[in-house]
């Protein structure tokens, strides 16, 4: 048990970092414990466009509409990385690309004369781009204006994590694979490539039927662009692939021709953790134990709204453990 501290959040992901700043702004005195700093955490090798994907929960929907909410207030202020961006979703092949659901703005159905080569149907509308490098660094920033702490340190262990604090929060991302033994969280690799932007202001987004493994994304944040991208679920292996960051800069290109002759600055591979449905709960055995992970795709879309549940959470917990 830490002194000084009300609650331990295991994990400086998006997940961990959202909800370390809302506990913190509930006064609560806030440390986060991670194995990596944030800027190494799969979330920061999102993209990363606001929007549910490869995610499963029956309150999805509306986790991603409160998180919009916020992202919504933070776009006001370009230091924060989030910006609304217009853009255009798109599918091949006469696949019919289905109309955005609640939350994006200015939707209107595309002429399909405008789409690139080979795209058969889609929709434009203006949803939020996060750059997550800047977006993680102002959520630490934040945190810490709170007075909350960060602590990279080794890994915590399964036997360690219910003792770590009066309240846990254990936002690890694919590392609750660890902490949760048993668990069916399972990796859905992503690659993405960072190039110089040439030009370009609007997103692409390609609405395929996740068969092949492969996808076609191009997201402009200011002097760079982030390109996709892949889906091999079960592949563990972080390591860049130079067939693969070929077939992501070929199929981008002739989807923007700008990007062209494009050169990479960086690639990037994140493990997208996956689960059946997103675990945000408090602990079977452990009522001080809230676990807040299995976001897959979405983490990033989802966050506020987990956070907010979390807070819930940790208020019942509390309540729980002042009784017991
Ligand atoms: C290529 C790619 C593109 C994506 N694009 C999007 C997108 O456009 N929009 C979107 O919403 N989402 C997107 N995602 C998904 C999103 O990145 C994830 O859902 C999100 O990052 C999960 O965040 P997290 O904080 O739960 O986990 P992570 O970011 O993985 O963080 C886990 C944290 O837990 C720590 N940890 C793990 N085990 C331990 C331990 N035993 N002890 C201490 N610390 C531990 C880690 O060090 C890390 O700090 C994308 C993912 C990828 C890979």
């Amino acid at each position: 048990m830490i002194h000084g501290t009300d609650v331990v959040v295991v994990g400086a992901g998006v997940s961990g970092l959202t909800c370390a700043v809302r506990l913190a702004e509930a006064g609560r005195r806030v440390l986060v414990r991670s194995a990596d700093t944030p800027s190494s955490t799969t979330s920061c090798a999102a993209g990363a466009i606001w929007g549910p994907h490869l995610v499963a929960h029956e309150r999805a929907g509306q986790w991603a509409l409160e998180s919009l909410e916020v992202f919504r207030e933070l776009s006001r202020d370009p230091a924060t990385g989030v910006r609304m961006t217009p853009g255009v979703e798109a599918s091949r092949d006469g696949l019919e690309t289905p109309e955005p659901g609640l939350g994006a703005e200015a939707v209107q159905r595309c002429d399909p004369a405008t789409l690139p080569p080979g795209y058969t149907s889609g929709w434009r509308y203006t949803v939020p781009l996060i750059d997550m490098t800047r977006y993680l660094a102002h959520l630490a920033a934040r945190l810490r204006d709170l007075g909350g702490r960060i602590a990279v340190r080794r890994p915590v262990t399964a036997a360690e994590l219910p003792g770590l604090g009066a309240i846990v929060v254990n936002c690890a991302g694919l590392g609750a694979r660890d902490l949760v033994p048993g668990d069916d969280i399972r990796p859905i690799r992503g690659d993405l490539l960072v190039v110089d932007n040439p030009g370009i202001d609007a997103f692409f987004v390609e609405h395929d039927t996740d068969e092949d493994g492969l996808t076609t994304y191009v997201l402009p944040q200011g002097g760079r662009v982030m390109l996709g991208g892949s889906r091999y679920a079960g592949e563990w292996s972080r390591r860049p692939d130079p067939g693969v960051a070929r077939g992501i800069l070929d199929r981008c290109a002739r989807a923007e021709p700008l990007l062209s002759g494009a050169r990479v600055r960086e690639h990037r591979v994140g493990l997208r953790p996956v689960r059946d449905r997103v675990r945000l709960a408090a602990d079977e055995r452990y009522a001080h134990l809230i676990h807040n992970y299995g976001h897959g795709g979405g983490g990033v879309t989802l966050s506020w709204g987990c956070a907010g549940e979390v807070l819930a959470l940790t208020g019942a917990a509390a309540h729980t453990t002042r009784r017991g």
